[in-house]
């Protein structure tokens, strides 16, 4: 069995999510499950997601909860506002959360790439590319 076959089919299990709202964890594996294989072994093995919003304020969490760092194999962590389950169609929120993991399947570092047009021009059209429609491809809206 291929590698991205083992992680579609116990998908609820590989995503690495910090948070406490099970409904958007589960929208993220939905989200993961929907993409090219190349994509979702990145976002299942190398992604961190976290969200605050709906189900608590804040959170303090370990420093160390991105333990793997590899300049050439970077972990990503993605931060999400919990909140999005209840302003966004089910649809739109994969598109959303679609939209974060693009940009670390491009690369894309925000620390450094803050402002620049292209990036999210870019990173949308992978969006459209990998099958998704809502607000996670409209370049005027995104960061
Ligand atoms: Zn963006």
């Amino acid at each position: 069995m291929r590698i991205a076959d083992i992680y579609r089919k116990d998908i609820w299990n590989q995503v690495a999510y910090l948070g406490e709202d099970n409904d958007l964890r589960s929208v993220i594996g939905d989200t993961i499950g929907r993409l090219p294989d190349d994509a979702l072994l990145l976002a299942a093995d190398r992604c961190v997601f976290v969200s605050v919003g709906r189900t608590v304020e804040g959170m303090t969490l370990p420093g160390d909860v991105l333990q793997r760092v590899d300049e050439d194999d970077p972990t990503w962590l993605i931060l999400l506002d919990d909140r999005i389950m209840d302003t966004k169609e089910a649809d739109d929120v994969e598109s959303v959360i679609a939209h974060e993991i693009a940009h670390a399947f491009l690369g894309h570092n925000r620390m450094t790439d803050d402002g620049d047009r292209s990036v999210e021009i870019a990173t949308c059209k992978l969006v459209r590319e990998w099958g998704f429609e809502g607000s996670g491809t409209d370049e005027s809206r995104h960061h």
